[in-house]
């Protein structure tokens, strides 16, 4: 069965609009794009046009490869603006900026994404503030099925820290038995035949046939692939469907289930903030 990611994502918009609405909440995410990277433009624009439709403002500040000091500098602001909730910063960052440094200075209660070390720290031990919202996209889909999943063999192909390996520990919490591969997995198929589970994260369109995965598995495919004008994920699609019991497609699986989270994080963020601000 093909799963609508489109509607799971509509029900989580709806839940985080009817709240804000209800609640007179008035939310706030700052959006940071550095440099000219295309499908970051465009993943800003998607979570600008989400947040109006929920009553969420969006500010979008963009800034060129050599603006670093000035991003640092809004950053800064944007910490310690108490009427900004939620700080979402467009990946990749250019080669130019200090990346993880970046991600750090990331005031933690705002850091919708969890890509803050500290928020990946308390994440990885169990306590988390906010889930990568990705991840927990993937989280949520599978949620969604009607499945047990403790005990089931979750194969997680990618281990990226936005996205392969949260994925897998939010495997682990479902008490699956998960295996980790990545592009010096020898074998790959060896893995994801065995899997009743299988994530793809990886960025390589046609990475997994229908001869890589067993009858019955379960694939959700967080691949973005561009080709030829076209979005694909990372499995051949036409080949690993019937195969399968359910299955993402690409587009409309996890990626507006992952712009839904961003809303929901960001409401979160909206009510820590404030909760943060009235202990002052
Ligand atoms: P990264 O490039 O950071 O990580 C890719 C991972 O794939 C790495 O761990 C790499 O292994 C692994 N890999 C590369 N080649 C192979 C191979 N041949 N076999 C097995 N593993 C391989 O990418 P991200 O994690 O940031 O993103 C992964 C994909 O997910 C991309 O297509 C991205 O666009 C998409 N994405 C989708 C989102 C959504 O909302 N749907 C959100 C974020 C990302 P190694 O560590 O050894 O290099």
């Amino acid at each position: 069965m093909v799963i609508d990611g489109r509607n799971i994502a509509k029900s989580i918009r709806e839940k985080v609009k009817s709240e804000i609405f209800e609640k007179n909440y008035h939310p706030k995410l700052a959006i940071l794009v550095a440099g000219n990277d295309e499908a970051s433009l465009i993943y800003a624009n998607t979570k600008i046009k989400a947040c109006a439709n929920v009553g969420i403002d969006a500010y979008t500040y963009f800034f060129t490869n050599d603006e670093e000091d000035k991003f640092l500098k809004k950053l800064d602001e944007l910490n310690t603006d108490d009427s900004i909730h939620g700080i979402m910063i467009e990946m990749p960052l250019p080669k130019s900026y200090d990346a993880q440094r970046i991600y750090d200075l990331i005031n933690p209660i705002k850091d919708v994404d969890c890509i803050s070390t500290y928020n990946m720290g308390r994440l990885f031990s169990g306590n988390p503030l906010y889930l990568p919202c990705t991840p927990y996209a993937i989280l949520t889909i599978l949620k969604s099925l009607d499945v047990e999943y403790t005990g089931k063999h979750a194969v997680v192909v990618g281990r990226s820290n936005i996205l392969g390996k949260p994925v897998a520990k939010l495997m682990l919490d479902l008490d699956m038995t998960v295996t980790q591969c990545h592009s010096k997995t020898l074998n790959l198929e060896e893995y994801t035949k065995t899997a009743d589970v299988l994530v793809l994260a990886v960025g390589r369109r046609n990475l997994v046939g229908g001869q890589m995965v067993k009858k019955g598995t379960i694939v959700i495919d967080a691949g973005i692939n561009e080709y030829n004008g076209e979005i694909y994920g990372d499995c051949d699609f036409q080949s690993v469907e019937s195969l399968c019991s359910y299955i993402t497609p690409v587009p409309g699986g996890v990626g507006p289930v992952t712009t839904s989270i961003v809303l929901s994080n960001t409401l979160e963020a909206y009510k820590n903030v404030i909760k943060n601000s009235n202990g002052k």
